[in-house]
């Protein structure tokens, strides 16, 4: 067989050995069998930039061509046509062949923001780590570089060597169906977490991502609606978080985005790609398109997208748009150079993965830790909590299947369970039908139940499904604790409806409460959730989805054995009318019945005028004086911590904090910023924070820089961040609601 390009598979086949076995790959010439002379791009003293533009001026017009999209969608339960580039494919959601003549490797991507996806019809194992919210409730970045950094180590043995990981959309609406997968509602707190997540991720030689670029803050409609926002408030919100993610860790790519921002899609969108990425930020990665984002030829290229993915439904046109002279060779060969330089700067030229069997020993450690670390205690009356796992006598477990699993959230970012399934749905549900499987709800196998027994032997722990509040209530009657789970599925695709959980778990809830003074709930939820009953339980632990030791995650901060640190990367709001919007923008449009090939609902256009702007998350509460259920950045510890000695200055503040309880824990503390009022912004922000650990009586003295960034505005007409001068007033403590320290600082005109 001969390629396009005029070569036979046989020669393609002693280049790849050759290539496979040499250390240095060899240049071979267009049709030519023998080797000429070491490729000069394989010389690893050459900078990213410089071996691309040399692999560059070897490439044909096709080979450029090629490297620009994705050879085609891999559906995760059908091979490929075996005559396909696509065969070759390491089973992930994209596939960009390579060059072996060029010692070039082809690009595997595969998604991989909470762990590896489709591992199942490979009979592959990948550690399912707890959410992306999960992590970013841990507020620690050095835990986030973890997180990122087994992904990263998994995808190499697997053989990926490219991430789809990295989403950060803000949490703008709380029922955003893909809020589990993304960083909270902060662009301060989301910017930093994720970026050192793909900093992690990107040390294992892998390619990162950081998406969806951008405004893609809700699924309804997310392939229609058009954001309309101004620019002061795009780059002071979900902009900031993209900036601040891409400064941490410099990203190989950045994926766009499905919808319209201010008329244009995300993928053809010069204002965000050409104007604030490529220029204002010099982002020297490429960029991807969501998958079917892309809708044009010239207009997406010229705009500033690089790839498109997973196809070529309109990059196959881009040969004629350069013939008839819409686009540029310079814009052809800058797109490559962009590809070629990122895959050498992150080694995935030099240091190919290697597959091998995923080290799930360390993946459940790992697992473990960010679970315990990203869960937040949010009630704890009387001392309810820890449990006494020496006195206990017994102990109802109720609800959420949790005497077999905990839950995880859907979509493209799901982890395959090993073995399965926990709780299979019923075989003929339609939820099975879908073809992504984007509606299934998926359960890791992690027993609550078992964990707890684990931890009180001498216990009698029961356990009752929660499908009759009665029945459940009855059990927790006699029990010394009542612990209900109670959750909420939710998946890429579909927003939730509202904040309450589904089925009859309020009324559950209330009934085992009403039966047992001493009930705690733990909530294995996407993001927040309504909680009529809150001032009735005793206990409430938002354990969000904790991945594949998620149950001994909950019983070691139950029992005590692991102090909670976890702070809110989110607001939970008392109610639906505390929000922007009453309902998620659009969703009272209708949509044609789903049919079996349908991927997602298919909604009319509509447009999306995001009001609260600036006010996103608490910025909200505070401007409109509404009191949340419970504030961003808090969380409760089983000690306790004190704040002193405040001293700020323009650049940086200190203070003491103390652990003044009777137990080792650490403290999330935070720095918000109120700035002079001619600013006209929100009430305060965050500009800062520390996770710092400490024993029972200890202090410390932190110390935090301010970046001027964080605490400047966004001035549209000078394209650029500006200090407003005047008096800001910095706010130390322990939540956003809750800061015992301030001071005022004073800024001047010229710093
Ligand atoms: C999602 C992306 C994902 C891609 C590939 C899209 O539907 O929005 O986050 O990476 O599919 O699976």
């Amino acid at each position: 067989m001969t390629t396009s390009n005029g070569i036979n598979t046989l020669t393609l086949a002693v280049a790849f050995s050759i290539l496979l076995a040499a250390p240095a790959p060899l240049v071979f010439a267009q049709g030519s069998k023998t080797p000429e002379k070491p490729a000069p791009w394989m010389d690893k003293s050459l900078s990213p930039d410089r071996r691309a533009e040399l692999m560059l001026e070897q490439m044909t017009l096709d080979e450029k061509l090629q490297l620009v999209h994705g050879a085609g969608f891999v559906f995760p339960d059908k091979a490929p046509d075996p005559g396909s580039p696509l065969a070759r494919s390491n089973g992930g959601a994209g596939f960009v062949p390579g060059f072996p003549r060029l010692g070039f490797p082809d690009l595997n991507l595969a998604d991989a923001a909470a762990g590896i996806t489709r591992g199942a019809v490979r009979s592959r194992y990948a550690t399912a780590m707890p959410s992306g919210l999960a992590l970013a409730a841990t507020w620690d970045p050095q835990v986030a570089y973890n997180y990122g950094t087994l992904i990263g180590r998994e995808l190499r043995d697997q053989g990926y060597n490219t991430s789809l990981g990295g989403g950060t959309n803000l949490m703008r609406e709380p029922r955003n169906g893909r809020n589990f997968e993304y960083q909270g509602e902060d662009p301060v707190l989301a910017g930093k977490m994720v970026g050192q997540l793909i900093k992690g991720t990107q040390s294992q030689g892998i390619i990162g991502d950081i998406k969806h670029y951008a405004l893609n803050d809700q699924e309804t409609g997310r392939h229609v609606a058009n954001v309309m926002m101004d620019k002061r408030t795009m780059r002071e919100t979900d902009l900031l978080a993209f900036e601040l993610g891409i400064k941490e860790c410099e990203p190989g790519m950045v994926m766009c985005s499905y919808n319209r921002i201010n008329g244009d899609y995300g993928c053809e969108n010069q204002y965000l790609l050409g104007d604030v990425l490529k220029k204002s930020w010099k982002f020297k990665g490429f960029v991807v398109s969501d998958w079917w984002a892309t809708y044009s030829t010239a207009k997406a290229v010229n705009a500033g997208l690089d790839m498109e993915m997973p196809d070529d439904k309109f990059f196959s046109k881009l040969k004629q748009a350069m013939e008839s002279g819409q686009v540029s060779q310079a814009r052809l060969d800058d797109m490559v150079h962009r590809i070629l330089r990122t895959a050498f700067a992150a080694g995935v030229v030099d240091r190919p993965p290697v597959p091998k069997v995923v080290d799930l020993l360390a993946g459940l450690e790992t697992a473990e830790r960010v679970a315990e670390q990203g869960m937040v205690l949010l009630k704890n009356s009387g001392g309810q909590l820890p449990l006494n796992a020496r006195t206990i006598a017994s102990i109802a477990v109720i609800g959420s299947h949790a005497d077999v699993a905990v839950l995880s959230g859907g979509g493209s970012s799901q982890v395959d369970p090993p073995g399965g399934n926990a709780v299979p749905p019923p075989p003929t549900g339609a939820q099975d039908e879908h073809p992504l499987g984007m509606q299934q709800v998926v359960w890791f196998p992690s027993s609550p139940l078992r964990a707890l027994r684990a931890k009180a032997p001498a216990a009698k722990v029961e356990y009752n499904d929660g499908s009759n509040p009665a029945s459940a209530a009855a059990l927790a009657k006699n029990a010394a604790v009542a612990i209900v789970f109670a959750s909420k599925h939710t998946t890429e695709g579909f927003d939730q409806p509202s904040l309450a959980l589904p089925g009859n778990q309020d009324a559950l809830v209330q009934a085992v409460a009403a039966a047992n003074p001493h009930t705690i709930v733990v909530l294995e939820t996407g993001a927040s959730a309504t909680m009529p009953w809150a001032d009735q339980v005793s206990g409430i632990l938002v354990a969000w989805y904790p991945g594949i030791r998620g149950a001994e995650a909950i019983a070691n901060i139950l029992f005590g054995d692991v102090n909670p640190s976890g702070k809110l990367p989110i607001t939970f709001a008392r109610s639906e009318a505390d929000l922007p919007f009453a309902r998620v923008p659009g969703s009272e449009l209708t949509y044609p019945p789903l049919k079996a090939d349908d991927f997602e609902p298919q909604w009319p256009p509509f447009e999306i005028k995001y009001h609260e702007g600036l006010k996103v998350g608490y910025k909200w509460f505070d401007a409109e004086k509404k009191t949340p259920l419970f504030p961003f950045g808090f969380g409760l510890s089983y000690t306790a911590f004190a704040y002193s000695h405040l001293e700020a200055a323009g650049d940086h503040v200190s203070f003491t904090l103390t652990n003044t309880g009777k137990c080792a824990g650490a403290e999330v503390a935070q720095v918000y910023a109120t700035l002079p009022a001619s600013a006209n912004e929100p009430p305060k922000r965050l500009v800062a924070w520390s996770k710092v650990a400490l024993k029972p009586g200890e202090s410390r003295t932190v110390r935090l820089e301010l970046d001027p960034m964080l605490l400047s505005i966004f001035n549209v007409d000078k394209d650029d961040w500006e200090l407003v001068p005047g008096e800001y007033k910095v706010l130390v403590g322990g939540s956003s609601q809750n800061t015992p320290l301030t001071a005022a600082i004073q800024i001047g005109a010229t710093r």
